[in-house]
């Protein structure tokens, strides 16, 4: 495949299969507007043209869907081929796929994190130190509360887990910012990544606990 590198880890190709000319962004052409194929083999960031980071716009990822969304529709191609249709079909699902990844904090960072070679959950099960302990009393005072279907204690077990939930999501963000810092050293890359997946772990099942109220 003929690919250019744009910037680290970002792969999409040099030239628009339809016209040749040269690409600045993975999916639609600047010049002739043609969906590229190519666009289908991209990760989700490189899809929608963010930098391949955490912290990203919530503002710019919205407009940059809705515009590439409006593009691929494939309603608007009812004249093309049917190999067209189905490409405008399968990138606009893929469009959906990718919005919804990365407008979640925590699914983005999952997402982004596999993409930077973190460990899975299914690798990784490991939660902050403390953070069982923590969970388990939440577990009883939850099920207390339901049990004597006392509404404020439950409130207040809501707003601990949301407020817990947070601060998890805070620290994803600070490690995602220092990993990007360290990038000279793979070996303490790699420390931020594994404590990341920790958090993300530890999110999973604040999340849990959040959907039994
Ligand atoms: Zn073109």
């Amino acid at each position: 495949m003929s690919a250019v590198d744009k910037s680290p880890g970002q792969v999409f190709p040099a030239k628009c299969n339809h016209c040749s000319k040269p690409m600045s962004a993975p999916l639609v052409c600047d010049y002739c507007h043609a969906l590229n194929p190519s666009a289908e083999v991209v990760d989700y960031f490189t899809l929608l043209s963010l930098p391949r980071i955490y912290e990203i716009d919530p503002r710019l990822l919205r407009d940059r869907y809705l515009a590439l969304s409006r593009h691929a529709h494939p309603d608007f191609h009812g004249d093309d081929t049917p190999e067209v249709q189905q490409l405008h079909l399968r990138v606009s699902a893929n469009l959906n796929d990718a919005y919804r990844t990365l407008s979640d904090p925590a699914d983005r960072a999952a997402y982004l994190l596999n993409l930077l070679g973190g460990k899975t959950s299914a690798r990784d099960k490991s939660v902050p130190n403390g953070f069982l302990g923590t969970m388990m009393m939440m577990q009883e005072e939850l099920a207390d509360a339901r049990e004597n279907d006392d509404k404020g204690e439950l409130e207040r077990i809501r707003n601990v887990l949301t407020c817990q939930h947070d601060g998890l999501l805070n620290r994803v963000a600070s490690l995602f910012a220092e990993y990007s810092q360290a990038v000279a050293c793979e070996a303490v890359r790699n420390d931020f990544l594994d404590e990341i997946r920790k958090q993300l772990n530890a999110v999973s099942y604040v999340k849990k606990l959040l959907s039994l109220l």
